[in-house]
């Protein structure tokens, strides 16, 4: 994520769904306020869902509530990446969604990508908004802060971030040029039934 550009300094935080142990649900999350530079896999913090630290000696992620509730919310997501990236976060600060306008949006993170209501960083209200927003989809963006990802691994989550990153700044672009040409309708819902069939695991779920 540093690397690529999608955060600086200790912001974003980035959690994987671990096998639930005598019925405790955990997960791996990134320790707060520590520098990419110096974080290494000791540092990675194990809680449970009530994000009690079961593994580790640093704090966890102030966003863990957010982690949390999208794991409770989604049971198809296995991992969980939230980002500061820019593109990204000029629509969350325009409150700007990301229409429906570029298939591989559609087939890959299931339709629009909507901008949460206003949560606080590290509140209930705010992971409860973001889960609202997120849908069945696998991004949305977190009003006045950044963007949140998800998937069955790391890897898919961090591929949908550069994804949406990427798509943010293609709509930005056409917006600034004064013309986006929408997908047809009966084409989107093509799209978002390949999504559909690509994750049945979201069907599956159907009660959110
Ligand atoms: P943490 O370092 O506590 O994970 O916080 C970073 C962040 O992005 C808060 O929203
Ligand atoms: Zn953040």
């Amino acid at each position: 994520m540093a690397e690529l550009g999608l955060v600086v300094g200790t912001a974003g935080n980035v959690s994987v769904r671990l096998n639930s142990e005598n019925g405790c649900e955990l997960m791996a999350v990134t320790p707060s306020g520590k520098s990419y530079d110096s974080l290494t896999q000791d540092n990675v913090v194990v809680t449970d869902f009530e994000v009690e630290p079961v593994e580790g000696d640093l704090p966890p992620s102030s966003e863990s509530l957010l982690h949390v509730g999208i794991y409770q919310r989604r049971p198809d997501v296995r991992a969980i990446v939230h980002t500061h990236a820019i593109y990204s976060s000029v629509l969350a600060v325009s409150g700007i969604d990301l229409p429906p306008v570029i298939d591989e949006v559609v087939v890959y993170v299931g339709g629009a990508i909507e901008v949460s209501r206003y949560g606080f960083p590290g509140t209930p209200e705010l992971a409860d908004n973001v889960c609202d927003a997120l849908g069945v989809n696998k991004a949305a963006f977190i009003a006045n802060h950044g963007a949140v990802t998800v998937g069955e691994t790391l890897e898919e989550a961090l591929s949908i971030c550069l994804l949406v990153e990427r798509a943010s700044q293609i709509y930005i672009m056409a917006r600034s040029l004064g013309q986006v040409t929408p997908i047809p309708t009966e084409f989107v819902a093509a799209e978002t039934a390949i999504y559909r069939m690509k994750n049945p695991q979201i069907g599956a779920v159907g009660s959110w």
